[in-house]
């Protein structure tokens, strides 16, 4: 394949853009190269710049869990743009995609708009500390909640409980307000809040993670989490930017059968466009401005645009009774797939998959926390990245994210895909 253009695009965006990107991963310095310039995308295929065909597994990093270019959430877009692209006043539309949204996760009674998942978590994190009237929270190492300053955090040195700034500019008294522990350690947990009795406002979680490989809950992991909130008068804020409306209609909290306080959402919920959004039972939610003390705002949060598209894609998962079930199942193909083909190869690797979410570590020993998920052979991984990518099928790239199985991949794209994978295993 080749990469003349994209090459070309990228020096020309470098000038101009810092790294050449808006967001960092996109500049693939985690497996070198130059990253991909796409012209255009249609169901499970991305095409490039260059006029090469990917089959596509990240999906926008989950949105498009319908494939690219869903036909009815861009008529809906086209539609509405034509009728005005933004207000700032109230819409009949965002009633309609909250009152559905409402109707499909357990436990919420009020959801509000914003334009992102960063600004989904950071709002239901003050919310969080509004309502509790407490300043800390805990967070696990290796979760990923955007990038607002509470978030940015690295476990400290020592005998130090609280954590330090993982980037330049955010405030050591930021930092002393979030608490780091490692994922799927409940004993970890425990100790913060014996530690910091009565000062703790919530646990932020991703209920599957996502932002380090795919990272599964270990069994009775989220209950004990639950548990300890409830113990402690703390609220528990499940993270489903990634796994809300992928994982299931009502994401984590109904596979997991587990009632969170806070949940945030992001990704899916915008069909493709800029939303986040957060929600509560009322008691929560009505803490909020203009009802409650707590402020939040945005000129434009609940976008015309951004709700046709979110709208019409939570109605197709809500009106396709198969969806989920048939997403696990292309998920569980690719990996039974993938196992054999590394299997052949002689390689150390480890799969994590929950439902349409699946990740390889090139490492045997089980991935469960930050701290293994970083035991990954890196060299291995950028090898099998570009591999792929000679080979037409477009992975994370990075070992460090998970892939996102879209609806509109068919078996015959999982098919070619795992030959691929199957030539490219030989080579490493
Ligand atoms: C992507 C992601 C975010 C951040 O969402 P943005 O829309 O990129 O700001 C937050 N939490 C999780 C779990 C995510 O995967």
């Amino acid at each position: 394949m080749l990469y003349e253009r994209s090459s070309r695009l990228f020096a020309e965006a470098e000038k101009v853009i810092p790294g050449g990107v808006n967001s960092p991963v996109r500049a693939f310095r985690a497996v070198g190269g130059t990253p991909i310039f796409v012209k255009e995308a249609k169901g499970a295929y991305l095409y490039d710049e260059d006029g090469n065909r990917l089959i596509d597994y990240i999906n926008s990093w989950g949105p498009m869990i319908l494939g690219h270019a869903y036909e009815p959430v861009v008529n809906a877009v086209i539609d509405r743009a034509k009728k005005g692209t933004s207000f700032g006043m109230p819409t009949a539309l965002e009633t309609e995609i909250a009152g559905l949204a409402v109707s499909m996760v357990p436990n919420i009674d009020k959801i509000r708009f914003v334009n992102s998942g960063t600004e989904a978590c950071m709002s239901a994190i003050r919310l969080a500390r509004g309502f509790t009237g407490r300043d800390k929270i805990i967070k696990f190492a290796g979760c990923y909640h955007g990038h607002s300053d509470s978030f940015l955090i690295q476990a400290g040195s020592g005998a130090v409980t609280f954590g330090s700034p993982n980037s330049p500019g955010v405030t050591q008294g930021t930092a002393k307000d979030t608490l780091l522990a490692a994922y799927n350690d409940l004993n970890n947990v425990a100790e913060l809040f014996a530690a910091n009795a009565g000062e703790i406002a919530a646990i932020i979680i991703e209920p599957v993670a996502g932002n380090m490989g795919c990272v599964p809950p270990a069994e009775g992991f989220l209950e004990g989490l639950r548990k300890l909130c409830d113990d402690n008068g703390t609220l528990l804020i499940f993270d489903e930017v990634m796994t809300g409306f992928r994982l299931a209609k009502g994401g984590a909290q109904e596979l997991f059968n587990i009632k969170a306080d806070i949940v945030a959402f992001g990704k899916v919920i915008g069909g493709g466009l800029p939303v986040g959004a957060f929600a509560a039972r009322n008691e929560i939610m009505n803490y909020l401005a203009p009802l409650g003390p707590v402020y939040q705002a945005g000129t434009l949060s609940g976008n015309p645009l951004a709700m046709a598209a979110g709208l019409e894609m939570l109605k197709a998962l809500n009106a396709d009774a198969g969806i989920f079930q048939r997403l696990e199942e292309k998920t569980a193909y690719l990996e039974k797939g993938i196992r054999e083909k590394l299997e052949e190869a002689g390689l150390a690797y480890t799969i994590n998959r929950t439902g349409s979410m699946i990740s390889v570590h090139f490492d045997a020993a089980p991935v469960t926390d930050f701290k293994s998920a970083g035991k990954g052979d890196n060299a291995t991984f950028k090898k099998f990245f570009h591999g792929l990518l000679a080979e037409g099928s477009y992975i994370a790239p990075s070992a460090y994210e998970t892939w996102f199985i879209t609806d509109a991949l068919t078996y015959e794209d999982l098919d070619e895909t795992i030959a691929a994978i199957g030539r490219v295993s030989k080579t490493l």
